[in-house]
């Protein structure tokens, strides 16, 4: 029996587990290795600053399940691989595999701009949005200038857009926000771009949205300083901060900038082809946030990236699931999706108001893209993390 050693167990790689077991039954040994016991419904963390979420909420321990489905789960932190002996270091012991995929997500690199780290807040890991909220409890004793944004690189706009609005409307609810200038500051070339050349409507949308909850907004801009009640722009602006959150650029983690041998990009992401195979290493594959997508456009000012939502995340970890079991049984032909070819699907929370994202393609050229805005309420988020928690709680990894 083969085995195949997974690094990093959240959308990518518990999809390409489960998927693996479920396909393969017991033509593989699947190991899963992943430092955290949860898994955690990253979108979800938009709203526990906001207290609409407590953690406790939007994760479960992913073991059970995964022991269930027969996949082996390792709690512990991959330190390096070596892809000439096939071994996956940890700090609790070494694990031999015949294929080997890289699903380890991001590392949030603060240090993009002096300051950043120590005095602007960040909401994408339970820590940060916690933090965050504990942040805003002092913040409304005592309210002032806010600024919202992403920085140079950054590529999870969306997130950021969605923290914008969903502060808004907190301000609104905590009857402060004419207490309160708020600042949204973005490197996209304009408005809802999103790091995927915008769809139809955005720009407009966005900026109708800019205007009627009167939010100052620069675009094409980076951080130059953040101090604990400035953020200064790269064209010199100054804006004064009273609360600060920032989206920062993603790069590859540790496990593979320390892993030489695993012939990472620069940035710390694997090059893979549209199968998700390694380029050069033909037994390691990878998904989600850890493949290099290359930008379908170039910034016209300021540097930023490209969104690594879910759906294509989910999406990579069943194709490389697929294809392993192909090469295993021998076949010539892997099924072949690249990134920007799988459709965009997101829903974009704007404050219990929402507005759903969909394309055919990621990227362009697309035949369907759709911004429908539901300014009701924000049932379709709702309900795509009650469906979302659902699957993966079963294990239903076959499910969109
Ligand atoms: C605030 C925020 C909001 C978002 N909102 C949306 C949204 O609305 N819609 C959407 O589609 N996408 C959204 N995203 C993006 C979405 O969360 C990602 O696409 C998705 O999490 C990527 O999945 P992944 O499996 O590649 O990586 P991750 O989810 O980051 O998982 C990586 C896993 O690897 C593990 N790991 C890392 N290094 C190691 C190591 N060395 N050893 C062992 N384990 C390791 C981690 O513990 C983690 O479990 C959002 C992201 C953020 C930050």
């Amino acid at each position: 029996m083969k085995t195949t050693v997974i690094v990093g167990g959240s959308f990518a790689g518990m999809t390409a587990a489960l998927e693996l077991k479920r396909k393969g039954k017991n033509e593989h040994r699947v190991i899963l290795i992943d430092k955290s016991p949860l898994f955690l419904f990253i979108p979800s963390l938009i709203w526990v600053p906001f207290k609409r979420r407590d953690i406790k909420d939007i994760s479960f321990r992913k073991d059970t399940i995964l022991q269930r489905k027969g996949v082996e789960f390792v709690q512990a932190e991959a330190l390096t691989v070596d892809t000439q002996k096939q071994l996956v270091v940890t700090d609790k012991g070494e694990f031999a595999y015949d294929h080997l995929v890289v699903a380890t997500g991001p590392k949030v690199k603060y240090d993009i701009a002096p300051g950043v780290e120590e005095f602007a807040h960040y909401i994408g890991t339970p820590n940060g949005a916690m933090k965050t909220r504990k942040a805003l409890e002092e913040f409304k004793k005592n309210p002032g200038p806010v600024v919202i944004g992403a920085t140079q690189n950054a590529g999870c706009m969306g997130a950021a857009y969605e923290f914008l609005f969903n502060m808004e409307k907190w301000l609104r609810e905590q009857n402060i926000r004419k207490k309160v200038d708020l600042h949204w500051v973005t490197p996209e070339d304009y408005l809802g771009h999103f790091g995927i050349d915008g769809m139809p409507l955005a720009e407009s949308m966005l900026k109708g949205f800019m205007k009627m909850f009167n939010i100052h907004f620069h675009t094409q801009v980076g951080i130059g300083e953040v101090k604990e009640d400035q953020v200064i722009l790269t064209d010199g602006t100054v804006l004064e901060s009273r609360f600060t959150m920032l989206m920062p650029p993603f790069i590859g983690v540790d496990f593979v900038t320390h892993s030489p041998s695993l012939l990472a990009t620069p940035n710390g992401y694997i090059p893979v082809g549209d199968d998700y195979r390694h380029r050069e290493l033909p037994n390691v594959w990878a998904a989600g946030i850890a493949v290099d997508v290359k930008l379908p456009f170039t910034p016209a000012k300021v540097p930023f990236a490209s969104p690594k939502t879910g759906y294509p995340s989910d999406e990579t970890g069943k194709i490389v699931a697929e294809n392993i079991l192909r090469v295993s049984r021998g076949e010539q032909k892997l099924k072949e999706k690249a990134w920007g070819k799988i459709p965009g699907v997101c829903i974009m929370d704007c404050g219990k108001k929402e507005v759903i994202i969909f394309s055919n393609h990621l990227f362009k050229p697309r035949t369907i893209a759709l911004m429908i805005p539901n300014v009701l309420y924000d049932f379709s988020k709702i309900l795509l993390e009650k469906y979302f928690l659902w699957k993966t709680r079963r294990g239903f990894s076959y499910l969109p």
